[in-house]
């Protein structure tokens, strides 16, 4: 004898709701052989069978259509399609886009040879919203499934023994606010020398996290600021009266250059940066310019907007490209492995803006970017130049930043506050209750 207990515990999580449907579809021959399995038989392998939804997770591949996917995971051509036309109520099977995931769930119908009977079906479109097609009797019904992010402030900081990155890993930031925190101070700062031992970072940036708690993406740097050889220089995020957003230090000097000293994606540097200073490589003549040492194939960067002056191969440089930024300065990049498609001499580009690759082309014992500084036609050395800085707020504009900057300023005390407090005493701050009060 089963009791229902036995059956609901005998079959997978969920299956309980879809039994007052049998009524439903009492009259069916395949039916009336499900519910002789919960009230007749035992416990055996075969009465699970019968009873036990499972999930089918697929992803779409290139050229997958909806209906094909359906159909190769056992579901029955007719229901594939009264499916389908559900789904396009809320969804257009068009718009499936590769990588996109989809969960069939599925029942087996009971009847020897017949296609398992669709449940339901899911499909993923973003950690954000998902569609979801559920059986209603013979029919079946869509709808769109919103999962609302919700918006939160971090902060960390760290010391910094061996590498940014390291500091940054072990303070919990994640990689892509690490390489924003690069990004940011790429213009002030060379991230392959001007790093010590001891110094320091603080970052207070945006997260979105999802119903579980698990951050699904993080946001903009709201501010940050670098301790290096005891100096402490700290940035804000700022959006200016015309709408630029910016990043400004205290003062509302904006951190932006006219030229960068690191033109490279930060984030893929060699990791001992100022642990070891990278050899000159192969040049006994002076050595005209910067080198950076990077993987093959990392991007490197326009270090200020201009006009391509050269684009190819260049002899001992290499693949190499040389970029007029105004009368008075012109940079150079030596030993890519590639130039970025569209850069060619006569085309504008923008600062920020991929050029080419890291490589070893020319005269070049490794990969590594050589980048050179040219003032008035003459070399300069780019970790010295005194480039003229960007935006300096004024007035108004400035008393807005100001008060903004004390803001954050109190903002990220309390923040990193909190951690510690929690961490020590397990009471929270006044005002500060719960783990989601992002405004402490
Ligand atoms: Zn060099």
């Amino acid at each position: 004898m089963v009791t229902l207990a036995g059956v609901t515990s005998l079959t997978a999580p969920g299956v309980a709701d879809e039994i007052p449907m049998l009524d439903s579809i009492a009259e069916n021959e395949r039916a009336a052989m499900q519910i002789a399995a919960y009230y007749h038989a035992d416990s055996t392998f075969e009465s699970r069978q019968l009873t036990a939804s499972y999930d089918r997770d697929v992803v779409v591949g290139k050229g997958d259509t909806l209906m094909a996917l359906m159909v190769k995971n056992g579901v029955a051509p007719r229901e594939a399609h009264d499916a389908i036309g559900a789904m396009s109520k809320v969804f257009k099977p068009r718009y499936l886009k590769p990588g996109q995931e989809i969960v069939l769930t599925l029942q087996p119908s009971g009847a020897p040879g017949a296609a398992d009977r669709l449940v339901s079906m899911t499909l993923v479109e973003s950690v954000e919203r998902e569609y979801v097609v559920r059986r209603d009797g013979d029919a079946f019904g869509a709808e769109k499934v919103d999962h609302p992010l919700k918006t939160e402030i971090a902060a960390a900081e760290g010391r910094i023994d061996v590498s940014l990155f390291m500091a940054g890993a072990e303070a919990g930031v994640p990689p892509g606010i690490l390489a924003d925190l690069i990004q940011i101070y790429s213009f002030d700062v060379d991230f392959q020398r001007d790093i010590r031992n001891g110094d320091g970072f603080t970052v207070m940036y945006e997260r979105f996290v999802d119903e579980t708690g698990t951050t699904v993406r993080t946001g903009n740097i709201l501010r940050a600021s670098m301790t290096l050889s005891g100096r402490e220089r700290a940035l804000y995020r700022f959006e200016t009266a015309n709408g630029t957003i910016d990043y400004f230090d205290e003062d509302g000097k904006s951190a932006r250059r006219s030229l960068m000293r690191t033109p490279i994606n930060g984030a893929r540097l060699s990791s001992g940066y100022g642990n070891r200073r990278h050899p000159i490589l192969g040049y006994t003549k002076l050595h005209t310019g910067t080198d950076f040492a990077a993987p093959r194939g990392t991007p490197i960067y326009a270090a200020g907007s201009g006009r391509i002056e050269y684009a190819g191969r260049k002899g001992g440089y290499g693949l190499y490209v040389r970029i007029r930024h105004n009368g008075t300065y012109q940079t150079a990049y030596a030993h890519m492995s590639g130039i970025a498609r569209g850069v060619r001499k006569g085309t504008r580009v923008q600062q920020g803006q991929v050029i080419g690759y890291v490589g070893s082309t020319g005269r070049s014992t490794g990969n590594h970017l050589h980048y050179e500084v040219m003032r008035n036609g003459k070399f300069i050395n780019s970790r010295r130049m005194h480039l003229p800085s960007g935006k300096q707020l004024k007035d108004e504009e400035l008393e807005t930043f100001l008060v903004a900057r004390e803001t954050a300023d109190v903002q990220y005390a309390m923040l990193i506050r909190k951690d510690v407090e929690f961490a020590s005493t397990a009471e929270p701050l006044p005002g500060c209750e719960g783990p989601d009060s992002a405004a402490c």
